[in-house]
């Protein structure tokens, strides 16, 4: 009985009951959920994407949507028998409209597919993630994906100009198109982007194109810690007389954790390798006003040695110390991430507090680094050898909530970039009041009356 829908769908679209596809369809970068999904779908076009969630509703079968499985907060686990969603096939990738800018594509093509079509013109998506080669637009928008450029360019959302969605009854929406300025109403499109695969189906999207940078910089310094790497980012705001790309912080352990997985040498030589280090990304024709801010910056002592990329070998070499920190960590053993941010003017002060009153109470040595220019730090927690894993989570889980409560009083975020799903359900609360909770649950349950796409991620219907 239980198998006989599935029978019945695989007439319709390609699907697979093979194990290996529902043990890699099952779930995303997350490692604390066992994958049981029931099946994977494979729809190779928006019209199939409508036609298994029509079945889905009229035989009560909870979906989960499934992009490149990149993601940090379990959106795309399906560990209590859901049929997974592959949006994997919808490759469509349309030409660059020159006049407005803008580049319409399927769910399923990948965030660095979009770079590489727009490049020959001299444009470019401005999201860029470390995880480029897998996540995809889809999975991007589910998320609202922010990334290394955020800085520069915002999250993903600003960069969106048309959205198609299928429901779960089945409806296909087309959200605004290629025209830039569209102010009819409430704007679903955005309602769309940053709900994490809970509302709706994206199947294609039209993106916003830029110039890419045509000078770009490198830096790549090392400093003292969080609050001098904070006093440089000031610095480089005010004195500076440069447009930042990316600033960017990782602790001496994450650089550490690079070298060893990597099998690199440290980027500043022998000897001790600094307590801290930040990769600046700066663009235009500079004339000497970087290296007249870099010898500023190394007089006032806030940088103790630095490194300038003479070549674009030289930048792409000094980004893989930061590109490879979620990897290396993750071979090196388990993790538990948070991804937090504060204002950034306050970040040392929070720095200062986690470190001294939340930190110990990690089950773990912490992994800082993260996107210092947006206030956004990940937070990672090693699990030690000796330690079994049940008693690491649920030892984590306790200081997460010391951590959410710090975060609660700065009035930071519990998740600045990576999402809800099902990992970080129990921190909502810390960043969203009750009324405004209600109200999600509301529009969750005017476009998915059974709750049955991507079920309990995010919140629960109650
Ligand atoms: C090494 C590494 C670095 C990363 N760096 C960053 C970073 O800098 N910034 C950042 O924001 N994130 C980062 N991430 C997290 C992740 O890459 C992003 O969240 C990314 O946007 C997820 O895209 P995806 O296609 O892999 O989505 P998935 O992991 O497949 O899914 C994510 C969520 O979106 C939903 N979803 C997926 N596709 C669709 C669709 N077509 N329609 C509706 N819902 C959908 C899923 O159900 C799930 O809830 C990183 C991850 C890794 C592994």
């Amino acid at each position: 009985m239980k198998t006989q829908w599935i029978d019945e769908l695989s007439q319709r679209v390609p699907l697979s009951r093979q194990p290996q596809d529902l043990q890699t369809y099952g779930r995303d970068w997350t490692r604390v959920y066992v994958p049981r999904p029931s099946a994977v779908v494979f729809p190779r076009h928006a019209d199939e994407v409508c036609e298994v969630l029509s079945f889905c509703s009229e035989h009560g079968i909870a979906v989960v949507p499934s992009g490149g499985r990149t993601g940090l907060s379990a959106g795309a686990v399906a560990a209590e028998g859901e049929l997974v969603l592959s949006l994997e096939r919808l490759r469509h990738l349309g030409e660059v409209d020159p006049f407005g800018l803008t580049l319409t594509v399927g769910s399923g093509i990948t965030n660095h597919e979009t770079h590489v079509h727009a490049e020959h013109l001299g444009l470019t998506w401005p999201v860029d993630l470390a995880s480029k080669g897998s996540c995809q637009v889809g999975g991007n928008l589910a998320t609202n994906a922010g990334g290394i450029r955020v800085l520069r360019y915002g999250h993903a959302r600003h960069w969106v100009t048309g959205l198609q969605v299928a429901l779960m009854n089945g409806t296909l929406l087309n959200l605004g198109n290629a025209v830039q300025k569209d102010n009819v109403g409430p704007d679903l499109r955005q309602l769309m982007i940053g709900s994490e695969g809970i509302l709706g189906v994206i199947t294609q999207a039209t993106l916003r194109l830029t110039l890419l940078p045509t000078d770009r910089q490198v830096l790549f310094l090392a400093v003292d810690g969080m609050e001098t790497g904070l006093e440089l980012l000031r610095h480089a705001r005010i004195q500076g007389r440069f447009q930042l790309q990316a600033f960017e912080f990782m602790g001496r352990n994450c650089l550490e954790a690079v070298m060893k997985v990597g099998g690199v040498p440290s980027p500043f030589g022998g000897g001790e390798l600094p307590p801290a280090a930040v990769l600046i990304e700066v663009e235009g024709r500079l004339d000497g006003d970087l290296d007249r801010w870099l010898e500023d910056v190394l007089n006032q002592k806030l940088v103790r040695d630095g490194l300038v990329a003479k070549s674009s070998g030289d930048m792409s070499r000094l980004w893989a110390y930061r590109d490879n920190i979620t990897e290396s960590l993750g071979r090196l053993g388990l993790m538990h991430k948070n991804d937090i941010s504060v204002e950034v003017g306050r970040l040392a002060e929070f720095v200062h507090v986690l470190e001294k009153e939340v930190a110990p109470a990690f089950p773990g040595e912490l992994y800082l680094f993260g996107h210092l220019g947006d206030g956004n730090l990940h937070v990672n927690v090693m699990k030690p050898s000796a330690t079994d894993p049940e008693e690491f989570w649920d030892g984590c889980h306790v200081a997460d909530m010391q951590l959410y409560e710090l975060l609660h009083k700065v009035g930071g975020s519990v998740s600045a970039e990576h999402g809800i799903g099902l990992l970080k359900k129990s921190a909502l609360r810390f960043s969203r009041g009750t009324a405004e909770v209600a109200a999600m649950r509301a529009v969750k349950k005017a476009l998915d009356p059974q709750g049955l796409l991507n079920p309990g991620k995010v919140f629960d219907l109650g």
